[in-house]
């Protein structure tokens, strides 16, 4: 038998709660997807057990101060580790009575480790390991089709699809994380119940879908998504019918390395108008930040042409943002996808490399106060007068407080700049 890693203090914690459990008299293993993980050769990110102990008796077993109450109604107790060792979730064996809206189950019902694992989404996420004899409890093929890497829903998918929306979403999601094939019935069932996708809730979707994005096998995720007809239904306003449309969505994110959400995102609506892709980010109830920073890769990547001409102190102006990275690599990825040269990607990429921190973005040489206190008299135009005060100083014309004083009288003077 092969011996599995579960050595790691997280594995080595988890082990202990089930032996504890064990020893108290009840069933416990480990469940779900971290036996997927440890099956398939991986160190799992977090070990989940599953108990024929009730919640009230977990908690009674490990103790109050130990034990948090996460999901009570569902039976979920949080055990608390050490430092280092992370928590565990302990979820008693359940079956979830009827779903009436498609997204959670109307009740639950403790039951045996064999009922628990029918209830779960795929048959590679629905076994249990007994780590302390290393042994794999399968009750329902998921050690097959984690050979033959396919993605298969427990049961009837028609029917677990009505029951819990999400899981068409899981789906996409599991088959390309590890590569795998969707089964044939599965991937028809979703197709029939794409439409009701909309039920989930945004939050969730936008879940799933940054999980989907940061992986590296995002290009695989999406292509199913679109061919199962999700993406056309989750964002109407962002079309990935036509292949026009959707051969440079893809041509793009094939070309980042390890992107941010915010960059994937702009990835994806390269080519839609910034307000647009605002508000696919409300739709998704991203956070502020979040759809601040995808909104401003776009519109960014939209005004990027032609950056050599540019003043001096555009180009710092630009270099100086915190999300340019991601701009000169969602340029690039842009400029590729669509056959083009990318020498504006080039130039901010070599300008960012030769010039200094300091020299991208130099404390100002004077302040509002200096202006004052030179005698300037304060008014509605002093910001405009300091910004090009500042353009000035970032296009090499000045260098000193002094020279920014001359420089501001002159103007003034002249009523040069609109100043
Ligand atoms: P990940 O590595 O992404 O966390 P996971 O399989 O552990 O993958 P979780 O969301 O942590 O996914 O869920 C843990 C387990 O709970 C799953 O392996 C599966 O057995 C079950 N599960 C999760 N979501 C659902 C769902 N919507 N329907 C049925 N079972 C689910
Ligand atoms: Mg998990």
């Amino acid at each position: 038998m092969t011996e599995f890693v579960t050595t790691t203090p997280a594995a080595l914690f988890a082990a202990e709660v089930v032996r504890k459990l064990q020893t108290a008299g009840y069933v416990a293993y480990w469940a779900g997807g971290c036996v997927r993980d440890l099956l398939r050769g991986e160190t799992p990110e977090d070990y989940d057990v599953a108990t024929s102990a009730a919640p009230d008796e977990v908690r009674h077993l490990f103790g109050k101060r130990r034990t948090l109450a996460i999901g009570a109604a569902f039976g979920v107790i949080l055990v608390r580790g050490q430092p280092g060792e992370g928590d565990v979730e302990v979820a008693t064996f359940r079956t979830e009575g009827p779903y009436k809206d498609g997204r959670r189950p109307d009740r639950v019902a403790f039951c045996t480790a064999e009922e628990d694992a029918v209830r779960r989404d795929f048959t590679i996420n629905g076994m249990f390991f007994d780590p302390l004899t290393q042994r794999v409890m399968d009750y329902v093929g998921g050690e097959a089709d984690l050979r033959s890497g396919i993605v298969r829903a427990i049961g009837d998918p028609v029917a677990r699809f009505e029951e819990d929306k999400l899981r068409m979403l899981r789906a996409v999601r599991m088959t390309a994380r590890f590569g795998f094939q969707l089964d044939e019935p599965t991937a028809r069932a979703v197709t029939a119940h794409a439409a009701s996708i909309t039920v989930v809730s945004r939050e969730r979707v936008a879940q799933e879908l940054k999980k989907m994005l940061l992986n590296e096998r995002r290009v695989v995720a999406l292509t199913l998504a679109r061919d199962l007809g999700l993406l056309r239904v989750l964002f109407p306003d962002w079309p990935t019918e036509s292949i026009d449309a959707w051969q440079p969505v893809l041509a793009r994110l094939s070309r980042l390395v390890s992107p941010g959400f915010p960059l994937a995102l702009a990835s994806l609506w390269h080519d839609l108008a910034p307000e647009v892709v605002h508000d696919l980010g409300r739709g998704l109830r991203l956070s502020n930040d979040e759809i601040g920073q995808t909104v401003w890769l776009v519109a960014e990547a939209a005004r990027t042409h032609g950056v050599a001409d540019w003043s001096l102190a555009r180009q710092k102006r630009l270099l100086a943002e915190p999300g340019a990275n991601d701009l000169i690599a969602l340029v690039r990825a842009g400029r590729e996808a669509q056959g083009q040269p990318t020498d504006d990607a080039d130039f901010l990429a070599r300008r960012q490399r030769e010039w200094t921190a300091g020299e991208i973005n130099p404390s100002p040489l004077i302040s509002g106060q200096d202006l004052i206190a030179a005698g300037l008299r304060p008014g509605p135009r002093f910001k405009a007068l300091l910004e090009a005060l500042r353009d000035a100083q970032l296009n090499g014309e000045i260098g000193t407080p002094e020279s920014a004083i001359d420089l501001a009288r002159t103007w003034i003077a002249g009523n040069l700049r609109g100043v």
